[in-house]
C-alpha cells in the first residue's frame, strides 16, 4: 500500500502545520482562572529550541488573547515582540524585532480567555449541592485541538513536552491536574496558589486542570505503589468504589501485559457533571462523564457495570497506548482508540470472563460493517488536514474496526505473540510518537522471534490503509473434500461498477465429517482460492468463532447443511450467520421473505441474548419500513415479533432466577422492551403492573428489567406519565438513574409530548452533554421522525452554536430511522447547504444509510403484506 502511505505522508506536511523548526521541551504555566465571570488569565514561559534563525514564532491559540510576548535566552538576548492572530488556522504569530538565531530560547506570554460553555478547551460545568444551589466548576477538554483555547501552545500530537501548571483558585476550591500537588501556597484575597509537579513528556492534548468543590475517595494502591483516586462532586462519594476496583485492576493488568509500570506518580479519575464525550485521557487526571464513572453495583443493569468497567480499562489502557506512546498526527488516530478499545476488552475479559466480552463484541463489531460497507465509508487511516478532520475520526471505524481487526490479528499470530510485539512497540517508542508502520514492525519482530512466517504488515496493511471489507463466499470444488473461497468487496449499493478491493483474509474454518470435526485456517490472498478441508463434510462454518471482520455467504447447499446443524454452531458463529443473513438483505442480495425464514430456523432453538438482539434490531427496522410503507400490515410485524421472540420470553420467565446469567438478563428485558414497544398487549399488560409495583417499591422489580419497563411506559404514556418521569428524574439516587428517566422522555409518542421534549433540549432545561442523544432517539420515536426533523431544520443555527461538533455528528445520526422515499430529496437538498466542516462524512454515511432503507422499501413495498403474513403462520 506504498502510495497510500505516500499519500498521508504528503496530507501531513500540509500548511495547516507547524513547520518544525520551532519546538517546545517545557511549559511553564500558571492559570488565574474566574469561574463566576467566565474568564481566565494566565502565564506562560516555554522553553524552545529554535533548529534554525527565526523572526516569527507560530504557535496555536483560539478564542484568546495574548497581552505580551518576550522572547529572551540564556546569553541575554532578549526580543520584545507584536502578536497577530491567522484565526483560520487558529495560530498567533509573534514576530520579533529582528530575528532570533539557533539554539534554546524561552517564551513568555501573558495570555486572556473565555470559560466556554462548549465543553472544549477551558469550560465551565456546574451542579446543584445538597441545599439545591448552583454550583460552578472550571475544566479542560483538549482533544484533539482545544489546548489552544485554554494557553497558547504547539498544539500537535507531535510536539511532546513537560508541563509544570500552578493554578491561583479560591482557597475553599479544590485544584486538579496531571501530577501530583508539589505546593500549596495561602494568597491575598482568599486565594490560593497551587503548583503541580513536573508531567511526563507528554502531547499538548494530554494536559488538564479542573477547579470546583470536589471530594476524593480513599486511594487504591497499583502494584507499583502509586495511589488511585476517584472524585466527584460533593455527594457521590459512595458511588466510587465500582470504579476504583476495575480502576486497580486494569492498570496493573496492563502494567504486567506492557511489562512497564504506570509511568505517573497518581491517577485521578474525575468524574465531570458535563462532559462531552464518555471520557479524556488525560495523563493522571483522566476526566468522565458522571454516568461512565459513578455508580451504585447494587442498583445497576448489567450494561451499567459493563460499560463503566469498559470505560475505565479504556481510559486507563490510554496511560500507555495514547500517552506513553503516540500516534504522531491524528491520520493514525487508531494507534490509540483500536488499541485502547482492545486492551480493554482483555482487561475485561480478563477481569470478568463471565461476561463472554468478545461475543458482546460482536454487535459492535456489526455497527463498524455497517458502516464499512458504504461507499461513503473510509479507510482506518485516513488523510487528516485540520482540527475538523481530526474531530470526525472519532467513529466507529477508528474504534470498532479498529480493535475487530487487532482481534483477528492476535488470534491469527497468537495472544502470547502479539502480547510481545505489543511490549516491544510500547518500550521502544515510549514518550515518543509512531507511524503504524512502527507498531507493525515490532509484531514483524515477534511474529518472526516465535518461528512464523506471516507477513504482518503486508496483511494489516490491507486492513488499515483500504477501506470496506471483503464478502467471502464458499462453495465445494468438485474434487472430493476441496472448497472454492472467492473474495470481493461487500457493499449494500450496487452502483454498476464493480468495487475493488483485496484483502490478506485469515480464514478459520471448521468442520463436521463423518470422522469428526476438523479445524484448520486458511489466509485468503486472492480473488479466489481453493483449500482442502477433508472428506466426508457434512457441513462447514466459515469464520469460525466469529472473530474474523468479513461476511460469508454460503452456496445454498452449505447454507441448509449449516441451518440443520446448528447446534454445532458457538453463540458467535450463529450471531455471525444471522448477521450475515440480514446484511444480505439489506444489500438485495436476498429476498426478505428468505430472510425471515431463515431467522425463524436460527432461532427456534436459539438462547443466546446477542443472536436475538441482531434480530430485535433487524425487526426494528422492519417496523421503519412498514410505517413508511405499508402502515396496514403493522399487525402482521407484531404478530411476527411475537412468534419470534415471545417462546424465548416464556422460557426465561419475568422473574429473574438466582442462577441466570447477566446475558440472560439482559435478553429478558431486550424482549420485553421489543415487544412492549410494538404495543404487543400480553406484554404491556404484565409491564402495567410490573411499573405499578414499582412505584410502590423500587426494590420489588429487577435493576435489568426496569430500563425496558421504562421505555414502555414511556411509549405508551400520556402527560401525567410525562411528569412522573421528570419527578423520577429529579429524585433519582445515581446518575445511571437520572439518565434512565430522562432519556424516558423521548419515547413519548404524544405529538404534544413530543414538542415538549424537543423544546426542553434547547431551553436550558436539559444538559449541552444530553441533547445529541436525546434528538437523536427522538427521529427514532415511532411518532417522533417528522417533527424532530422539522425541529432540527428550524433550530439547526442554533443547535451548531452551543453543541459540540461530535454532538451533532451523533444527532444527524438519527435521520437514518426517516425512511420515506419522498422525503430523501429534502434532507439532501437541506444538508447541502447547512452542513458544518467536520461533519461531511458521516453526514454522507447517513444519507447514503437511508438510501439503501428507501431503496429497500421500494423493492419489498408490493409483497411486504403477504411476506408477513406468510411467515407469521
Ligand atoms: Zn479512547
Amino acid at each position: 500500500m506504498c502510495s497510500t502511505q505516500q499519500l498521508l505522508n504528503k496530507v501531513a506536511k500540509s500548511p495547516a502545520r507547524l513547520t518544525g523548526k520551532v519546538t517546545p521541551s517545557f511549559y511553564d504555566i500558571k492559570i488565574i482562572p474566574d469561574i463566576a465571570a467566565a474568564t481566565f488569565c494566565g502565564e506562560e514561559t516555554i522553553t524552545l529550541y529554535l533548529q534554525e534563525a527565526v523572526s516569527v514564532i507560530v504557535i496555536h491559540a483560539a478564542e484568546l488573547t495574548i497581552s505580551k510576548a518576550v522572547l529572551r535566552n540564556d546569553a541575554g538576548s532578549s526580543f520584545i515582540s507584536t502578536v497577530s492572530f491567522d484565526e483560520e488556522k487558529q495560530q498567533a504569530l509573534i514576530s520579533l524585532e529582528g530575528s532570533a538565531g539557533p539554539g534554546e530560547w524561552f517564551l513568555h506570554l501573558s495570555f486572556q480567555g473565555i470559560l466556554n460553555n462548549r465543553l472544549r478547551g477551558f469550560y465551565r460545568s456546574s451542579f446543584r449541592d445538597a441545599d439545591g444551589s448552583e454550583k460552578l466548576i472550571a475544566t479542560t477538554k483538549f482533544e484533539p485541538s482545544d489546548a489552544r483555547r485554554a494557553f497558547p501552545c504547539f498544539d500537535e500530537p507531535e510536539f511532546k513536552a513537560v508541563f509544570q501548571i500552578s493554578l491561583l483558585v479560591d482557597k475553599g476550591l479544590t485544584a486538579i491536574s496531571n501530577s501530583p500537588i508539589n505546593s500549596e501556597r495561602e494568597m491575598e484575597g482568599g486565594k490560593k496558589l497551587v503548583s503541580f509537579a513536573p508531567s511526563l513528556k507528554m502531547s499538548s492534548y494530554l494536559v488538564a486542570y479542573v477547579v470546583g468543590d470536589f471530594s476524593a475517595s480513599e486511594p487504591v494502591f497499583t502494584k507499583s505503589s502509586v495511589p488511585i483516586r476517584v472524585c466527584c462532586v460533593p455527594g457521590k462519594k459512595h458511588l466510587t468504589a465500582y470504579a476504583l476496583k476495575w480502576a486497580k485492576f486494569s492498570i496493573d493488568f496492563f502494567a504486567d501485559y506492557f511489562g512497564i509500570d504506570y509511568q505517573g506518580a497518581k491517577l485521578d479519575l474525575i468524574a465531570i457533571p458535563d462532559f462531552a464525550s464518555g471520557a479524556m485521557e488525560n495523563f493522571g487526571a483522566i476526566t468522565f462523564r458522571e454516568t461512565a464513572l459513578l455508580l451504585d453495583e447494587t442498583q445497576a443493569t448489567h450494561a451499567e457495570l459493563m460499560r463503566v468497567a469498559e470505560v475505565v480499562c479504556h481510559e486507563n489502557a490510554h496511560m500507555w497506548f495514547g500517552d506513553l506512546v503516540t500516534m504522531d498526527w491524528w491520520n493514525g488516530l487508531w494507534l490509540n482508540e483500536a488499541f485502547a478499545t482492545f486492551m480493554a476488552a482483555l482487561a475485561v475479559q480478563a477481569f470478568m470472563p463471565s461476561w463472554k466480552f468478545f461475543e458482546g463484541f460482536n454487535i459492535f463489531k456489526a455497527g463498524a460493517m455497517r458502516i464499512d460497507g458504504l461507499h461513503s465509508s473510509r479507510s482506518i487511516e485516513f488523510p487528516v488536514e485540520s482540527p475538523e478532520d481530526a474531530r470526525a475520526m472519532f467513529d466507529v471505524l477508528t474504534y470498532e474496526k479498529g480493535c475487530a481487526i487487532l482481534r483477528m490479528l492476535e488470534l491469527y499470530i497468537g495472544e502470547e505473540v502479539f502480547r510481545q510485539g505489543c511490549a516491544t512497540y510500547m518500550k521502544r517508542h515510549a514518550c515518543l510518537n509512531t507511524e503504524t508502520a512502527d507498531l507493525w514492525n515490532a509484531l514483524a519482530e515477534a511474529v518472526r522471534n516465535a518461528g512464523l512466517s506471516i507477513p504482518v504488515d503486508e496483511l494489516m496493511d490491507t486492513w488499515v490503509f483500504q477501506q470496506g471489507f471483503p464478502l467471502v463466499s464458499v462453495e465445494r470444488a468438485e474434487s472430493e473434500g476441496v472448497i472454492i473461497l472467492r473474495q470481493r468487496p461487500f457493499r449494500y449499493l450496487d452502483e454498476g461498477s464493480t468495487p475493488q478491493g483485496l484483502w490478506y483474509v485469515p480464514i478459520a474454518i471448521r468442520a463436521g465429517t463423518s470422522d469428526g470435526i476438523i479445524e484448520k485456517v486458511f489466509l485468503l490472498k486472492q480473488t479466489e482460492q481453493r483449500f482442502y478441508v477433508g472428506e466426508n463434510l457434512k457441513w462447514i462454518v466459515i469464520n469460525a468463532d466469529g472473530q474474523g471482520f468479513y461476511r460469508v455467504s454460503y452456496a445454498d447447499e452449505l447454507a441448509q447443511q449449516l441451518l440443520s446443524h446448528l447446534s454445532e454452531l458457538s453463540a458467535p458463529e450463529r450471531f455471525n450467520l444471522a448477521s450475515d443473513l440480514w446484511a444480505a438483505t439489506q444489500a438485495g442480495h436476498l429476498t426478505l421473505d428468505a430472510y425471515l425464514a431463515r431467522l425463524r430456523i436460527v432461532l427456534s432453538e436459539e438462547t443466546d441474548s446477542h443472536v436475538f438482539a441482531l434480530a430485535i434490531n433487524s425487526i426494528g427496522y422492519l417496523r421503519r419500513i412498514c410505517a413508511a410503507g405499508g402502515p396496514e400490515h403493522f399487525n402482521d410485524l407484531v404478530n411476527l415479533a411475537k412468534q419470534l421472540f415471545e417462546p424465548a420470553l416464556i422460557r426465561l420467565g419475568w422473574e429473574p432466577k438466582a442462577s441466570e446469567s447477566p446475558q440472560d438478563a439482559e435478553l429478558r428485558a431486550s424482549l420485553v422492551s421489543t415487544l412492549g414497544s410494538l404495543g404487543e398487549k400480553s406484554c404491556c399488560q404484565k409491564v402495567e403492573s410490573l411499573w405499578k409495583q414499582y412505584l410502590s417499591d423500587r426494590k420489588s422489580v429487577s435493576t435489568n428489567l426496569l430500563p425496558a419497563l421504562v421505555e414502555t411506559t414511556a411509549s405508551h404514556g400520556d402527560a401525567s406519565c410525562y411528569d412522573q418521569m421528570l419527578k423520577l428524574k429529579e429524585s433519582a439516587s445515581t446518575p445511571q438513574e437520572e439518565t434512565r428517566f430522562l432519556f424516558a422522555l423521548s419515547h413519548f409518542r404524544h405529538p404534544e409530548l413530543i414538542e415538549r421534549t424537543l423544546a426542553s433540549s434547547l431551553n436550558g432545561q436539559i444538559r449541552v452533554q444530553d441533547v445529541p442523544q436525546m434528538i437523536r432517539s427522538l427521529f427514532l420515536n415511532p411518532t417522533g421522525g417528522l417533527a424532530t426533523w422539522n425541529f432540527v431544520k428550524a433550530h439547526w443555527d442554533k443547535m451548531v452554536a452551543t453543541i459540540p461538533l461530535q454532538g451533532i455528528i451523533r444527532l444527524c445520526d438519527g435521520i437514518t430511522a426517516l425512511v420515506n422515499p419522498e422525503l430523501e430529496p429534502e434532507l439532501k437538498e437541506f444538508f447541502a447547504t447547512h452542513n458544518i466542516k467536520g461533519n461531511e462524512k458521516a453526514l454522507a454515511q447517513n444519507l447514503e444509510t437511508l438510501t439503501i432503507a428507501n431503496r429497500f422499501l421500494l423493492r419489498e413495498r408490493e409483497q411486504l403484506g403477504s411476506v408477513l403474513a406468510k411467515n407469521t403462520r
